[in-house]
């Protein structure tokens, strides 16, 4: 489904959010919290194995579908049949079937449409007097009367015999009936154009719950913000719709020559061959062709291994097409479909170019497309994906028809081809789908659309408090928190892993396999974890659970810079902190007073037993500024410690350490430190061990590895060390 936050907002929320960030007491880095073992919930299944992969044992139950339906244009209704062949490969009979009935959430008493505010939702309307819902005639199964019941989005059809485990097939047939809304939840619906209405329809037939071996059933009703969770199969489609009308489906229309003219079959025959987009029906053809119907048309569709079908009709549609190149040398099509309205080369006269630029980018970088065509429809939903056909709205132009279409086609690979279950993990399709999308931005028409942005300044949109964390239930979250959860940030995860974590080759290579493993199957979170982790070699459990499973927010700092014993030749001593709960790998980029820069990488491990790091950089020059993640590749709460300016640090007055020497006691804990200088440098001598103390300025030397830190008074007879918030005073002798 399509983003529906706009960037200027995301902005404005960050600057907002910054005032209020500070006012709150933030939790402390606890890197035993963020390090802890035991991530996985579950050990390896024969369903689900450790590395990520399906188990030896993975099964998955199969639906195909011949629905054969009717339009009544006046009336808004679809009826028909549903032939559903369902196949039972689990290892368990079944006694009884769930089947989802989506359109019963446009009933006034469903749950979904209770929970519409008052204020207005993408999912419907509060005072609608829309009474929609499906109206079923008759359920057989295996040709004979079923019993069954039907509880809100969900029709349960009990079995007289169990359907065998490991094979067992059986055949349900539904007749029925609904009339669509014109605004169907922003996934479906009706729109007038002046040359006819446009119907896009989609969750327009019964079809098969999902049986897993995660949860059995998969029964959560359909309430708006929870998407889909579908088996695959086979359909084929018959649509009887008015003469006038024109259909574009999922998949391959079977019966080209029977429901288009010749002159428009030889349109298509040149369009398989052509890069550029060829018009198959023209805005004048559209504009001058009869708008009474003489009787009716049956459209024939059929695609293989898909998880649902949807279509679209009108009298409105002007058809372009051209050949969309897949890697492997076999060709697909981009098809639009869109009325007169939406015409225009600033408009909906570029969705096929903007089609086949998309399939074939993600078909290269992740997996080929693989279904016969790919069509674009103009219609009254901001945007939503199906199966070898997506829905855009039809006033979308330029870098917003680019934008929605290329998330809707780059939802072909999510959830399309790697069938999640939506509606419980609404991230792993809307995220890794937002992520693709950048990078195929990127790529498209030398970068026409592209800009690039700032994670860096993201920090505060990421990480308000008023987010619940990224793998919350989409019907679990509040509405306005959608945009943030389910797509920018889990995307910005995918990003942060692949430019930050892991580097590019290693990120592409993992989520090439994850996709390969779960290509029309059911995979988990966890299996998406360990699939990243088992083929990156990277143990990634500190970041699953910081950026997806809690709110963990990022934060790191630079507390001082210092030259070695005052003199820049002799190198920079950098202390740096991680104040968030959640640690990244750290880049640090030293600038020269000579215009140079110098960077340093730290892996995650520093932050492994650490909250604070204090490092030599082995540079010779005079410093200027100090920037931790230079290329701003990081959402951080706090951007002001990320820079430090070295003419804001007083230089280390130089020191005599033979001052400093000398045996100090404190009689109160009855301990006894000697100071010794040595090669120019204070040491403490402790129990016959010697601990080197770097000087830091203002009476104060430090030893890092030992945690020690004396303070001198200015007399230097005495000095101060501090521990557990406790001060004692030394005195020498
Ligand atoms: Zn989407």
């Amino acid at each position: 489904m399509k983003k529906n936050y706009f960037k200027p907002l995301i902005l404005g929320i960050s600057l907002f959010s910054i005032s209020v960030f500070g006012q709150q007491e933030k939790p402390k880095y606890n890197y035993q919290e963020a390090f802890k073992p035991f991530f996985y919930q579950n050990n390896a299944t024969e369903t689900r194995s450790a590395s990520g992969k399906p188990g030896h044992n993975y099964w998955q139950n199969r639906a195909d579908y011949n629905l054969n339906v009717s339009l009544n244009e006046e009336k808004n209704e679809i009826s028909g049949t549903s032939e559903i062949t369902y196949t039972n490969n689990s290892f368990d009979d079944l006694d009884f079937l769930w089947l989802q009935l989506d359109q019963n959430l446009f009933k006034k008493e469903s749950r979904g449409s209770a929970l519409l505010p008052i204020s207005g939702s993408r999912y419907g309307d509060s005072t609608s007097e829309f009474e929609g819902g499906y109206k079923i005639k008759s359920v057989k199964i295996d040709g004979k009367e079923a019993k069954y019941s039907i509880s809100d989005t969900r029709m349960q059809i009990d079995l007289i015999n169990h359907l065998k485990a490991r094979g067992g097939k059986t055949k349900i047939k539904i007749e029925y009936s609904f009339v669509s809304p014109n605004y169907g939840a922003d996934r479906m619906g009706v729109e007038p154009t002046k040359n006819g209405k446009i119907f896009t329809m989609a969750q327009w037939f019964p079809r098969m719950a999902v049986y897993d071996d995660i949860m059995g059933w998969n029964t959560l009703p359909y309430l708006g913000p929870g998407e889909f969770y579908l088996e695959y199969g086979d359909v084929t489609a018959s649509i009887t719709v008015p003469s006038t009308h024109y259909v574009v489906g999922s998949g391959e229309l079977l019966n080209q020559n029977e429901v288009y003219s010749k002159e428009e079959v030889n349109r298509w025959n040149k369009a398989k061959s052509s890069d550029k987009t060829v018009i198959i029906r023209s805005a004048d053809e559209v504009n001058k062709a009869t708008k009474v119907a003489k009787g009716t048309k049956t459209w024939k569709f059929k695609i293989q291994n898909t998880r649902d079908f949807a279509w679209a009709s009108s009298s409105s549609f002007i058809v372009d097409a051209a050949k969309i190149n897949l890697p492997s040398g076999q060709k697909s099509l981009a098809i639009s479909a869109y009325p007169v309205e939406s015409d225009g080369n600033d408009a909906w006269g570029r969705s096929t170019e903007y089609t086949k630029a998309s399939i074939e980018h993600y078909s290269k970088q992740w997996l080929e497309y693989p279904y016969p065509a790919a069509t674009n429809v103009a219609g009254n939903e901001g945007g939503m994906e199906y199966p070898g056909i997506v829905f855009c709205h039809m006033n979308s132009k330029g870098e917003s028809l680019w934008g929605v279409t290329d998330h809707e086609f780059g939802h072909i690979w999510f959830p399309m081809i790697v069938g999640s279950n939506e509606r419980v993990h609404g991230w792993m399709d809307e995220g890794f789908n937002t992520f693709i999308n950048d990078i195929s931005t990127k790529n498209f028409n030398n970068g026409e659309y592209y800009k690039k942005q700032s994670l860096q300044r993201m920090g505060n949109f990421f990480f308000s408090e008023n987010l619940e964390p990224v793998t919350t239930q989409p019907d679990n979250m509040r509405e306005r928190n959608i945009g943030a959860l389910l797509y920018y940030k889990p995307g910005a995860g995918m990003t942060i892993l692949r430019e930050t974590i892991l580097g590019e080759e290693r990120f592409d290579k993992a989520l090439r396999q994850y996709i390969k493993y779960w290509a029309y199957k059911h995979p988990t979170p966890e299996d998406f974890f360990r699939t990243i982790e088992n083929v990156s070699g990277e143990e990634l459990s500190w970041f699953w659970r910081g950026w997806f499973l809690n709110k963990w927010t990022i934060d790191q700092g630079i507390n001082s810079a210092k030259y070695v014993d005052g003199d820049y030749k002799k190198g920079l001593i950098l202390k740096i902190e991680n104040f968030g709960q959640l640690p990244m790998p750290t880049t640090v980029q030293v600038n020269f007073k000579d215009g140079s820069s110098q960077e340093v990488k730290l892996p995650i491990e520093v932050w492994k037993r650490n909250t604070e790091w204090t490092f030599k950089v082995p540079s010779t020059k005079e410093v200027s500024t100090i920037k931790l993640d230079p290329k701003g590749n990081l959402p951080d709460t706090n951007l002001k410690n990320n820079t430090f300016n070295m003419a804001d640090e007083r230089p280390v007055e130089k020191i005599n350490p033979k001052e400093y020497e000398g045996t100090f006691t404190n009689k109160q804990i009855n301990a006894e430190f000697v100071l010794k200088a040595e090669n120019d440098k204070l040491n403490l001598v402790f129990n016959s061990l010697s601990f080197p103390l770097d000087y830091q300025g203002d009476g104060k030397f430090i030893n890092e590895e030992a945690g020690l830190e004396l303070t001198f008074a200015k007399d230097k007879k005495t000095f101060t060390i501090e521990e557990s918030d406790q001060k004692f005073e030394f005195t020498r002798k």
